[in-house]
């Protein structure tokens, strides 16, 4: 197994998901090179197994890619894992598997639990063609932004996202996207109090507003892409404009002139200038 890079994914909560191959990768290679090498650390003394542990984080992969480049060079076997689930997935990895690459080193991967598949499998929602987007911006006017672009998209969308921005990212999702675009939310992924909701944006805003429990632990959130392409760009359109007639205008009045410009319902109109000056 000399000189190959191993990207090995881990399990995401359940140590059962380990691959056998994954075992006997971690306990073989010269070095594991880990996100937190003491959460590492742990999981291989759980299975028995002793190897060199070396940092790799998103603050110094740049730094430390060169140096396990000359060890996979001299014929040193790496394996690559993250805190949870597969490496290079909202996680580091990837300047260390362009260096390998570019330097001519094999790479390899022990493929096993994504929080992103797993939460799409179990969505209910249309599976063939999908976006992963990763963690949204954290402040609400970039990440309307982000959504905004995304309104018109029409295959699945996936989010990772934290406990404590939950309610306000199913809260913009219901402004860009309207209420009634499905979506499901996948909570501690095969853990044991495994949780998957699933409903209209509008309605799992309304639930993460009332059921507190539903913002604690790991979660990824799915979303349906858009059915119709027109009304889509109209909703995120809206969505933009009026976020800037409320700074100038009451909500009647804002709605008013958003109608006028867009050609949208009044009335929908309003109910999302209500719903922005509640939540701003
Ligand atoms: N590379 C990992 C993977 O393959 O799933 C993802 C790493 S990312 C830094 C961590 C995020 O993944 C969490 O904040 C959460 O959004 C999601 N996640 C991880 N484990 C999860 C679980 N058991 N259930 C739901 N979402 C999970």
């Amino acid at each position: 197994m000399s000189g190959v890079l191993y990207l090995v994914a881990t399990p995401i909560g359940n140590l059962g998901d380990l691959s056998d191959r994954a075992r006997q990768v971690l306990g073989a290679v010269d070095l594991v090179a880990a996100e937190d090498t003491r959460r590492t650390g742990q999981l291989l003394s759980g299975l028995g197994i002793s190897r060199p542990l070396l940092s790799v984080h998103e603050h110094n992969e740049r730094a430390r890619a060169a140096g396990i480049v000359e060890r996979l060079q001299a014929g040193q076997s790496v394996a690559l894992v993250s805190d949870a689930g597969t490496p290079l997935v909202s996680d580091p990895g990837f300047r260390l598997v362009r260096a390998a690459i570019a330097a001519g080193v094999e790479v390899t991967a022990l493929p096993g639990p994504c929080a992103a598949i797993v939460a799409l499998t179990l969505s209910g929602l249309p599976s063939d063609r999908f976006c992963f987007e990763g963690f949204l911006p954290a402040r609400t006017a970039a990440r309307r932004s982000r959504l905004a672009q995304l309104s018109a998209e029409p295959r699945t969308l996936v989010f990772y996202e934290s406990g404590q921005r939950l309610q306000a990212m199913l809260e913009d999702c219901a402004v860009v996207f309207g209420v009634a675009r499905e979506g499901a939310l996948g909570r501690e992924l095969t853990k044991r109090y495994e949780q998957v909701c699933r409903g209209p944006v509008g309605e799992l805003a309304r639930r993460a507003a009332d059921e507190p429990d539903l913002c604690r632990g790991e979660l990824t959130v799915v979303v349906a892409g858009a059915e119709d392409r027109d009304s889509a760009t109209e909703q995120a359109q809206l969505a933009e404009l009026l976020p800037k007639l409320l700074k100038h205008l009451s909500p009647s009045q804002a709605a008013s002139l958003a109608a006028e410009l867009t050609g949208l319902p009044r009335n929908a109109c309003y109910r999302l200038a209500l719903e922005l000056t509640k939540v701003d």
